[in-house]
């Protein structure tokens, strides 16, 4: 069974995109079967995986209000064990149209719940919003990961985040967890950077992830090729970073790491 984990934090820009592809094409190279569902409308994880929201024909959209199942529209990637449900234009519309629908916080959950047998895991790629998009991944998720830059101000707005896991778990989904947070972006050469992964540590505890992500401009360049940076760079040390993260999601989950051809 599929564990489902929502990627979010209604700041734009923290790397949310970045770790769900990186993250999940690390675990499918780790043997792991993965889906990723692109749930932000601006279908970056979808193009960072070679899927441009306007080559795509069917998307999470369809899932959403159009009655698709999620093998209507998944699609392979260029990873081997990674699938994708790939965002199109349309998904621009959906939060609007979903207000006046019927089990509108519910249309993901049971879309995912019909095949997550089918995976190990499934990373869903939230916009940067806390509407009903989110909250459609939250009532889905088995829990949270929070991509959580290191800069000034970075934790500011977490309360509304916070706020709406809460009130997801009240009302929809009492099962929810925080799977954790992760520190993206981090310039550790730096003391403001390092000043803030202390104080993420201090706040959040063991919930911050040993693993860090660094600044790394190979991550930024992957997705116009279409490919995960794991795979198109893949000893550059975001991607290393990402691998490392991989095998700690695993390892919290008591599975062992497991590589193809990598020493
Ligand atoms: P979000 O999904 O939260 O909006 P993204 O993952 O799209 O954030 O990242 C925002 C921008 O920063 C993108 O251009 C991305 O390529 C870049 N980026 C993300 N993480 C890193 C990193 N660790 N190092 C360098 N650039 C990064
Ligand atoms: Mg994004």
């Amino acid at each position: 069974m599929a564990r489902i984990i929502a990627v979010s934090n209604q700041k734009g820009g923290v790397g949310k995109t970045t770790t769900t592809i990186n993250l999940g094409a690390a675990l499918a190279l780790a043997g792991q079967r993965v889906l990723l569902v692109d749930l932000d409308p601006q279908g970056n994880a979808s193009s960072g995986l070679g899927l441009p929201r306007d080559e795509v024909a069917d998307g999470v959209y369809d899932v959403l209000l159009a009655g698709a199942s999620v093998d209507d529209v998944s699609r392979v990637s260029p990873v081997p064990g990674l699938e994708v449900v790939p965002v199109t234009e349309a998904l621009v519309g959906a939060e609007v149209e979903l207000v006046s629908e019927l089990g509108r916080e519910r249309r993901l959950h049971a879309a995912l719940d019909a095949v997550r047998e089918r995976y190990d895991w499934v990373l869903i790629d939230c916009p940067p919003s806390l509407g009903l998009l989110t909250v459609n991944a939250f009532v889905a998720a088995d829990s949270v990961l929070v991509p959580l830059q290191a800069e000034y101000f970075a934790m500011e707005g977490l309360s509304a985040l916070v706020n709406t896991i809460a009130e997801v778990r009240r009302w929809l989904n009492p099962g929810l967890e925080r799977e954790g947070v992760v520190l993206t972006l981090v310039d550790g050469r730096t003391n403001l950077g390092r000043e803030v992964e202390a104080q993420a540590r201090e706040f959040f505890g063991d919930e911050v992830f040993a693993t860090t992500i660094p600044r790394n401009v190979r991550l930024g360049e992957a997705p116009s090729h279409g490919l995960p940076a794991v795979v198109w760079a893949r000893h550059c040390p975001g991607s290393r970073a990402y691998i490392e993260l991989a095998d700690e999601l695993l390892l919290r989950h008591g599975l062992k790491p497991r590589r193809q051809g990598v020493a």
